[in-house]
């Protein structure tokens, strides 16, 4: 036998996962802020695993250094300058025509995070630019969103998933905005695509763990991965801190700037 209804037999047959985790990831809503490395690699996974409505934000365009690593473009959308979302989209409704999937051209910004982002299920982080993964840590920690924070640059990366009230937010952990001209990115300090793949494959499974319905997991925990020196660790963290500035304090100073 081999016919569409086949499509999600194997995971189906995962245990954890089983024809009523597969139904939850069906009514299931995830949205990715950036579709860059991370992006790319994490919308082509959960539209392949069936989930019911993806959003992609990101106002970039597709340019040739994004090839290397940027699974969802091709030559042809580098040479029309097209958008990500838009080459996204298309790439995507090829791979499963039966995922509802909305692109936004747009920034991420304080003033339009609410109409923007909205309440999916989970947010994804896609992005490189540390200012957004503050602002997008008040805005779920505010509305009680979850959130998977992720990041990779040189062979080493990081992923945090956060859910608000049970798990540290971004600011426990790292209670200030890093100094841009410190940040290690892939526009300086370069990037491997197989630490993209890694960090965007440790954040979809843990998302599948809570869209598929177990709210028990992910556990509270912080992976480290440097591919390059063969290191990979996931340190069990304790409960948010109470002088957490956002969590603990409930002060949100990045959602608050767009007021000013
Ligand atoms: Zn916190």
């Amino acid at each position: 036998m081999n016919t569409p209804d086949d499509r999600y037999s194997r995971q189906i047959r995962f245990a954890p996962i089983g024809e009523a985790g597969q139904a939850n990831i069906h009514a299931s809503h995830a949205l990715i802020v950036g579709c860059g490395a991370l992006g790319s690699s994490m919308a082509n996974m959960l539209v392949r695993a069936g989930l019911g409505r993806l959003t992609l934000i990101d106002p970039d365009k597709v340019e040739w250094s994004n090839l290397q690593r940027q699974t969802l473009y091709d030559e042809d959308d580098a040479r029309a300058g097209r958008l990500k979302v838009e080459a996204a989209g298309r790439r995507l409704a090829a791979i499963n025509r039966d995922i509802q999937i909305e692109v936004k051209a747009e920034e991420v910004t304080a003033a339009n995070i609410e109409s923007l982002v909205g309440r999916p299920d989970v947010i994804l982080d896609g992005t490189d630019r540390f200012p957004v993964r503050y602002l997008i840590n008040d805005y779920a920690v505010r509305e009680g969103l979850r959130w998977i924070y992720g990041g990779c640059a040189a062979s080493h990366g990081t992923v945090l998933p956060i859910e608000p009230g049970r798990t540290p937010c971004l600011r426990c952990l790292f209670p200030d905005l890093p100094d841009p001209n410190q940040a290690a990115t892939a526009d300086t300090v370069g990037i491997i695509a197989p630490v993209a793949q890694i960090v965007a494959a440790l954040q979809v499974a843990e998302a599948m763990k809570w869209l598929s319905g177990h709210a028990e997991v992910p556990r509270p925990v912080l992976y480290q991965v440097d591919l390059w020196s063969g290191n990979l660790q996931s340190l069990a963290l304790k409960g948010s801190e109470a002088n957490c500035p956002c969590c603990g304090q409930g002060r949100y100073d990045f959602l608050n700037e767009a007021q000013t």
